[in-house]
This record gives structure tokens, sequence and C-alpha cells, in this order.
């Protein structure tokens, strides 16, 4: 069986282009690895957590354009996140503001023409010893949200990011995982071949034609490849290629991607309440530096995020070490004595993405290499293979949900003006 189109990947991206693609009335195969989709939306109904919980994708960061769009369409619930931004340093509690030279640090960058990494942006306008509070908190802020290593990465790309750090942001009531069913029934109903736990590794092409073969060994064909898997996956070499890419390549490795801890501890009680009944995040300088709630919902969760080298450096940490990591940030920050914390805790997940086989880290952040890799990979190759996902999409999301979606639309419709079988089949 030839298929017009075989989609890899069944996350955001995969989904949104096959759902496009299927309903204007292409033949679409999807291949997913995974035994499920959605990737890095990875919502978990767990006995021991008194609900589902987000092990990926959680926050919808502003009335983002093509997210609120389906959630409409989908009829889906969402709420706006509250709570108070608190900061704890060496256990003291404060109302969380930025370090007293951070509107220098914007001004400075307001008036930057020319890109630089994070790195030498900091080295040229702030290496005196005065500004040491400001690099750290630039590179906790740059590791932390964004994932990113800041010798390589692009100071522009975050100017506009930052500049909006502290609009609204919402949650979906029930989690992430209602906007993947969605997807997903909507793929399902245009009657899209969709094959679960297979996973590509070879993949051979020319400009008229593609087969590709699974980890089982089972051969796919069609005329058109779309790839959506994660930069973590690409850049692996995991997939191989006949003929082997060449500008591509190069494309892909110039793209960055960083690492991610995320770490999902319930209680028996919200001890919080007692320090203040409105915390939203916590930002510490403890080894799990980043901590949020579930407010306005009422619930006895807390999130632990580790992003960038720090993450990084756990590669091989196992679940109890990690978890006795979490216990000892928490009671330095609540002063509570770990054991204490354990007693309390009646359930966890933690999720340390790097070593997620088919992820292989968290999101991707803008290198200098950024713009002009994102430039390669939108063109298809041979007119062949597509290449989309979050970290492909143009504009400011990248690394998010709709960075997927938007990627997952636009290669839809470069495919489709390129290429319409009805009238060649
Ligand atoms: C911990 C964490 C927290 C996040 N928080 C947020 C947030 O709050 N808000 C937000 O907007 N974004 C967040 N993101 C980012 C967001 O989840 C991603 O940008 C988005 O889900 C990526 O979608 P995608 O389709 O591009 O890629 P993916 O979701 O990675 O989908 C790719 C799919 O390809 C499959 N695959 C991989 N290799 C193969 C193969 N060889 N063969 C077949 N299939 C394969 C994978 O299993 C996966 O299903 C977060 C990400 C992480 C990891």
């Amino acid at each position: 069986m030839k298929y017009h189109v075989i989609v890899i990947g069944a996350g955001v991206a995969g989904l949104t282009v096959t759902k496009c693609l299927s309903e204007a009335g292409y033949n679409v195969c999807l291949l997913e690895a995974a035994e499920i989709a959605g990737g890095r939306i990875a919502t978990v109904s767990e006995k021991g957590f008194s609900g589902p919980v987000e092990t990926g994708a959680e926050f919808i960061h502003g009335k983002l354009p093509l997210t609120f769009k389906l959630l409409k369409e989908a009829a889906i619930a969402y709420e706006t996140v509250e709570g108070s931004m608190i900061g704890v340093q060496n256990g003291v509690w404060r109302n969380e503001e930025h370090d007293a030279n951070w509107s220098k640090f914007m001004k400075e960058l307001n008036q930057l023409k020319t890109d630089v990494t994070i790195l030498e942006f900091l080295d040229t306008h702030f290496c005196d010893p005065q500004y040491l509070p400001l690099r750290q908190a630039v590179q906790r802020f740059a590791e932390g949200f964004d994932l990113a290593d800041i010798s390589k990465a692009s100071i522009l790309s975050v100017k506009n990011e930052w500049k909006n750090i502290d609009k609204k942001q919402y949650r979906i009531k029930g989690g992430y995982r209602h906007l993947v069913n969605h997807l997903l029934n909507c793929c399902r109903s245009q009657n899209v071949a969709i094959s679960f736990n297979s996973c590509v590794n070879k993949i051979k092409y020319n400009n008229e034609n593609v087969t590709v073969y699974t980890t089982a060994n089972k051969g796919f064909n069609a005329d058109k490849l779309i790839i959506t898997v994660s930069v973590g996956v690409l850049q692996s070499g995991m997939i191989h290629y006949e003929p082997a890419l060449t500008e591509h390549a190069v494309a892909i490795q110039s793209l960055g991607f960083g690492p991610v801890i995320k770490f999902l501890l319930e209680f028996k009680t919200s001890f919080w309440n007692e320090f203040d009944d409105d915390i939203g995040f916590i930002l510490t300088d403890e080894q799990v530096p980043t901590w949020w709630t579930q407010l306005p919902a009422e619930s006895t969760l807390l999130t632990g995020w580790l992003g960038g080298a720090k993450a990084a450096e756990k590669i091989f940490e196992d679940d109890a070490a990690l978890l006795q990591t979490a216990l000892q940030s928490l009671s330095a920050i609540f002063h509570m004595p770990p054991a204490m914390l354990r007693e309390e805790l009646i359930h966890h997940k933690i999720v340390n993405w790097q070593t997620v086989q088919h992820v292989k880290g968290g999101y991707s952040y803008c290198t200098l290499g950024t713009e002009q890799a994102i430039k390669v990979l939108s063109s298809p190759i041979d007119g062949t293979i597509f290449f989309a996902g979050e970290a492909i999409a143009e504009g400011n999301s990248q690394g998010t949900v709709e960075s997927a979606l938007q990627s997952g639309y636009e290669t839809a419709r470069k495919l489709m003006r390129d290429y319409q079988p009805q009238k060649q089949l």
C-alpha cells in the first residue's frame, strides 16, 4: 500500500499536520514510537495521585491564538493560573522581585542590534563584580525557563520573551491530554492509518518516493514524508537517511535543545498554606530551584522544576537520588526535616526528560544559528521530506505547544500548496 503522506511522531505537531492533511483528503499514515499519542504532552492519571498530573507541558503562556482556537473548537475548559511569586534565598522568604539591575539589563538589551550569545552580552556589558547577582539571575532564568546553555543561546531571541514574562498563564482543566485526544479523534474520524509502537530508524528517499522502516523492519511507502520528532531525537542520529542528509544535517545540529527534570510530589496536606496561602511559584537557590502549586485549584501537589546545565549533570541519577534532592530542597524552603516531608509524601513521579527514549530532552531554545537552521529545515529535501515540530516554527513562541501547533499548520499548508495527489493518482 502506498500512502500520499507518512507522518512520523504523534505529538502535537504530528497530530496537527495529520489532521489538516487528512481533512483535505490526503491519505495519511501516522507512525508513533510510543504506545500512546501526545509526546511531550504527557498528562498522567496514576493511582496514588488524587487527579491527573502533567509530567510534560502544563501551562499556556498567554492568550496564544492557535491553542485557544483549538480549545474553543473542542470545548475544552481552562483556568487562569493564580498565586504570588515568592523568592526564598538561604531559607529566607520574600516577595520575588527582579534583581536591582534588571531594568538596566533590559535597557541595554533593547539597544542591541547585532545578536550575540547571552554569555557574550553579559561579559561585554555586565562584567563588573557589582553585577554578579544580575548575571546569576539571568543565568538562572535562561536555564530554568528556556532550558538554555548561555554560551550558545541567542540574547536577541530572549528579548521579547522576557519582556512579556509577567503575562497571565492558563492551565487546561483535567490536563493537556484533552487537547491531544481532540486532535487524535479528528485524525481517527478521517480514517488515518495510525500505528503505535512503530519506531522509525531508517528512511530511503528520492524526489518521487519515500520508504520508511521501523526498528521491527516493517516498511511503509509514500510520496511524501513529514518528520516531527524532537530535536533531541534528530540530533541523536538514531534515524538513518539514504542518501545521507547534508545541509539539513548541519541545520539540525545547530538548533538548541535543553534538558529538564520535572518533580511531581503529592502530600497528605498542603502544609505550605501555613507559610502563605497564596503561593503560586517559589523561586529559590536550592538544588531544585523552582516549585509551584496548583492554585486556584485546591490541591496537595507540589511541582518541582530543574532545567539546563544542572539538569544535564543529573542524567544518570536514579529516582531515589532525585527524590532525596527534591526533599532536601523543600526541607530548606519550608524549614522541615526531610524525614518529616517523606512522612507527609503520599506519591511521587519524577520525569528526567533527557532520558525519555523518544524525546531525549525538554524543548528547544534559540542559538545564533537557529534562524538560518529554521530556513533550511523549512524547505523540503528533494521536495519529499518535510520537517515540523516545536523547534521549527518561526516566531516568538518556540519551545511551546503553540509553536508545535503552528509548525503543524504551516507544514500542512506548504505540502498542500506543492502537492495535490488527487490529480495525480
Ligand atoms: C517537562 C516539559 C514541560 C513543558 N512545559 C510546557 C508548558 O508548560 N507549556 C508549553 O506550551 N510547552 C511546554 N513544553 C513544551 C511542549 O511540550 C512541546 O513544545 C510540544 O509538546 C512539542 O510537540 P512536538 O509535536 O513538536 O514534539 P513531541 O511532543 O516530542 O512529539 C514527537 C513525537 O515523535 C515520537 N517519536 C520520536 N522518535 C520517533 C521515531 N523514531 N519514530 C516514530 N515516532 C517517534 C515521540 O514519541 C513523540 O510522540 C514542555 C515540555 C516538557 C518536556
